[in-house]
């Protein structure tokens, strides 16, 4: 079990996030959800909610709307649906307007940050998104005059600029000398983990994360700043949405 794994799961997604369906062997049922050996489904993490897709088997399908988490990935059934038992074999795929919308969204995300840490030197608190709907947190004590038109205005440039978007994994000593890692991760890898998966925007921004990305920045598609909330105390949310 290593690093591409979720208990008894092997995470295809990690290794390929434009995997939409794939074969594979049921290996426990419960209450609690549905145990495969091989799956495509994000289990949901770093504001990133997991996906919601299909199960086929024998003639019928089971639809997935969640993910439980525990010593196993356990996939959360429709409650209508049928349920394949153990040894099944099914072909799972993934609900793709949805996930590609969070790819988008999540590095939308990314890029935000690398813009405000780069042109402002604020650090992220906090964050969530819908598909094609997000907040970031960040520690601002002050919001510069025209701040929400600078930041739209660097984001369309970097959506512009296509940079590519890597996935890597690294050794965590080696992945602790990059400072932008430093500065993002630091506090929240668990320190028995002993390999870090990088997501790098070449040239903007390098954090350690586990979600699904697009390959390049304009695969993001439009970053509107919808609004930026004053939360108090240097807390600034904003708002963004993703648009074709
Ligand atoms: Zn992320």
């Amino acid at each position: 079990m290593g690093h591409d794994h979720a208990g008894r799961t092997e995470r295809l997604d990690l290794a390929d996030a434009t995997l939409r369906e794939w074969e594979a062997t049921v290996l426990d049922v419960d209450d609690d959800g549905i145990v495969l050996d091989r799956s495509a489904f994000y289990p949901g993490g770093g504001g990133q909610p997991p996906d919601h897709g299909v199960l086929l088997w024998g003639g019928v399908q089971t639809r997935i709307v969640g993910t439980r988490r525990g010593e196993d990935l356990r996939l959360v059934p429709h409650d209508d649906d049928p349920l394949p038992v153990a040894g099944t074999p099914v072909r799972g795929a993934i609900e793709d307007d949805r996930r590609t919308a969070l790819m988008r969204t999540h590095s939308g995300l990314h890029l935000l940050s690398g813009v405000v840490f780069r042109d402002f030197g604020a650090l992220v608190t906090g964050g969530n998104m819908e598909p094609f709907e997000a907040r970031m947190d960040f520690n601002l004590p002050q919001v510069p005059e025209g701040f929400k038109d600078a930041v739209a205005a660097a984001c369309a440039v970097e959506v512009a600029a296509d940079r590519a978007i890597e996935v890597s994994t690294l050794p965590r000593a080696q992945a602790f000398k990059i400072p932008d890692i430093i500065r993002t991760a630091t506090n929240l890898l668990p320190p028995e983990l002993e390999v870090v998966r990088i997501v790098d925007i070449v040239g903007l921004d390098t954090q350690a994360d586990g979600g699904t990305h697009v390959a390049s920045t304009r695969q993001i598609g439009g970053i509107e700043v919808v609004k930026v909330e004053n939360k108090g105390k240097g807390f600034r949310r904003l708002r963004i949405r993703i648009t074709p």
